[in-house]
């Protein structure tokens, strides 16, 4: 197993006046590559502190954080951008869609950046929009669409430009539960199709289920860090070996498992 997050002795301390704050309170972890990892504690446990400082969104107190052996840590604002950029792809509680945009141009949105011609963004955007089971509704605006319908649009934007981890922070949050098995599958289901790595942030320990390591935060400490073994997962082993070239036709066959 490759660790595509390394994390040393890292430590958050909020300063508020005279009150200190250890929000992360120096925890050691490896998160693998292709793996769920969920980040389970109550509110104010220091999770979101936590998942904001392995994004580079944060910066540390102590410690150190390595991300494909890359000490992030160590990068300035300019090279944090472009390495979230490239490498890293979020998923927001409250879907963060751009209101004026269609599903497609929303989804389109991070390859923008990239040196991809308008209509090949458009291909891979729709290609990715088919993926979450939202083929017939590429021109819907967020407003024309449920909560669930919006993550799913959240969810595709978050992967299109195939990125190895994708960040979610309370992703179900304002979703109902059926709506929020579905949610939390499609994004296993796409991770684990293409070897992404997860790092999903709950408090909700059915939520936690889902992943293939469970890691408990009390007090921004770390309580205890479960590996989630289920029959699933070693029937998707050959299926994870799947590399990113795979990614067009693997992404078809999410759309029609859905
Ligand atoms: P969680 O996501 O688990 O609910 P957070 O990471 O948001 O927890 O917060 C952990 C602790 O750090 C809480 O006590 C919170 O009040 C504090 N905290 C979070 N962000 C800040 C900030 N920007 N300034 C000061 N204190 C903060
Ligand atoms: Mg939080």
């Amino acid at each position: 197993m490759e660790a595509i997050i390394q994390v040393k002795n890292l430590t958050k301390i909020y300063r508020m006046g005279d009150e200190v704050i250890r929000a992360v309170d120096d925890v050691s972890f490896d998160i693998n590559k292709g793996e769920v990892c969920c980040l389970l504690g109550s509110s104010g446990s220091g999770k979101s502190t936590l998942l904001n400082l392995l994004a580079g969104i944060e910066r540390r107190t102590k410690g150190e954080i390595l991300i494909e052996g890359k000490p992030i840590h160590k990068m300035n604002e300019k090279q944090l951008a472009k390495f979230r950029q490239k490498y890293l792809g979020f998923v927001f509680q409250s879907y963060n869609l751009i209101g004026s945009m269609t599903a497609l141009e929303n989804v389109a949105l991070p390859l923008v950046f990239k040196r991809i011609s308008k209509k090949a963004r458009d291909k891979r955007s729709a290609s990715m929009l088919k993926a979450v089971g939202l083929g017939n509704r590429m021109k819907h605006k967020p407003k024309e669409m449920s909560g669930g319908q919006q993550q799913r649009v959240g969810i595709a934007r978050a992967f299109v430009a195939k990125p190895d981890i994708v960040f979610a922070d309370e992703p179900t949050g304002n979703l109902d539960s059926k709506t929020t098995k579905e949610v939390i599958k499609l994004i296993r289901d796409i991770a684990r199709e293409n070897n992404q790595t997860i790092i999903l942030v709950t408090h909700d320990s059915e939520i936690a289920k889902y992943a293939d390591r469970i890691i408990r935060i009390f007090d921004g400490k770390i309580q205890s860090i479960e590996v989630v073994k289920n029959e699933e997962d070693l029937n998707n082993e050959s299926v994870s070996e799947n590399s990113k070239e795979n990614f067009d036709n693997v992404t078809d066959r999410i759309s029609i498992a859905n």
